[in-house]
């Protein structure tokens, strides 16, 4: 494999095209919005700028990966001759059917079509297109550039030689795939959405406020970064969207999203990417370090 397509440039889909750029294939990243593809870049850029002085990669190695990604806000000439797409793009069912549908009458007949679906159905997303057997799932984590993992999910159809060729490509960009099955979730957000979930509960339910419900859980079980904060990180729609996705798969109240983190979405407030969820990451407030919203 020489030649990538990554669908979508926002938190995910900027790193994923970072990284496979960095391991030296030919990256065509492809958005809707041209000012995601222009913010998506910068932060590509930002990125490299912080590893050149960590000194992980030097200057020249910047210019190339960024000389690697072509940008195009037309997915049809986007994904011309390419090997594999990765769609990142927003987390809703019906866009991630349509957009499959479209790559599938798009591409080659041989390009893989993976998508970085935190939860949806890969057997449900393969089944819009002509080519189950080649669609698969390819979740990579967030900040992509940094963690090890790739859970690779296979369908109901996908094949022996699809989940090959990805689980190789996956240790040729330093990463660690996990082979799980296609059940809602995964592995990786059945056992991190409801903790995230019950974080946000127990805030909405005046136990704690954000800055405690945080600092035992960073404390007290040594995780790098509070429950809350995580969730900014991740994007509040996003973990609704999760959440959304595994209280319809198991039909099992225990997935239900608390409402407070329903309310939120609905104003707006999506954490780090809208500037304000749990903590305010607005410019006024970040040279004074995150503040907390709720106290
Ligand atoms: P995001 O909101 O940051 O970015 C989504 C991007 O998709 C936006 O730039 C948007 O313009 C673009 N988009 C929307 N419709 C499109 C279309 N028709 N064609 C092309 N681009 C389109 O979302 P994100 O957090 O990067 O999530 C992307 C995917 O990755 C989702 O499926 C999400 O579940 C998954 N994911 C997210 C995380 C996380 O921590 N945020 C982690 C793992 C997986």
């Amino acid at each position: 494999m020489k030649n990538i397509a990554v669908l979508g440039a926002g938190t995910m889909g900027n790193g994923i095209a970072h990284v496979f750029a960095q391991n030296g294939f030919q990256v065509n990243l492809i958005d809707i919005s041209q000012s995601s593809l222009d913010k998506g870049l910068a932060t590509i850029a930002k990125n490299l700028d912080r590893m050149i002085q960590k000194e992980h990669i030097s200057e020249n190695d910047k210019m190339q990966t960024l000389n690697n990604i072509k940008t195009s806000t037309e997915l049809k000439n986007g994904v011309l001759n390419v090997d594999l797409v990765v769609e990142a793009a927003t987390e809703n069912t019906d866009l991630k059917l349509k957009l499959f549908q479209q790559l599938d009458a798009a591409c080659d007949e041989n390009t893989i079509l993976a998508t970085n679906t935190s939860s949806i159905s890969i057997t449900r997303i393969a089944a819009a297109t002509k080519r189950p057997d080649k669609v698969i799932g390819m979740h990579f984590m967030n900040p992509v550039p940094i963690m090890k993992l790739i859970e690779i999910i296979r369908g109901y159809s996908t094949s022996d030689a699809t989940t090959k060729a990805v689980m190789e490509l996956s240790a040729v960009l330093g990463k660690t795939p996990t082979e799980v099955n296609d059940y809602p979730g995964f592995v990786a957000n059945r056992i991190l959405m409801p903790m995230l979930n019950e974080s946000i509960e127990t805030l909405y339910n005046g136990v704690a406020g954000v800055v405690e419900i945080d600092t035992v859980m960073k404390l007290g079980m040594a995780h790098p970064m509070g429950p809350l904060q995580l969730a900014d990180f991740i994007g509040l729609d996003v973990c609704l969207s999760i959440l959304n996705v595994m209280y319809g798969g198991f039909k099992n109240p225990k997935y239900a999203p608390c409402p407070l983190l329903v309310n939120m979405v609905m104003a707006g407030k999506l954490g780090v990417k809208s500037g304000e969820g749990f903590y305010d990451y607005s410019e006024s407030r970040k040279a004074e370090k995150v503040s907390p919203q709720f106290s």
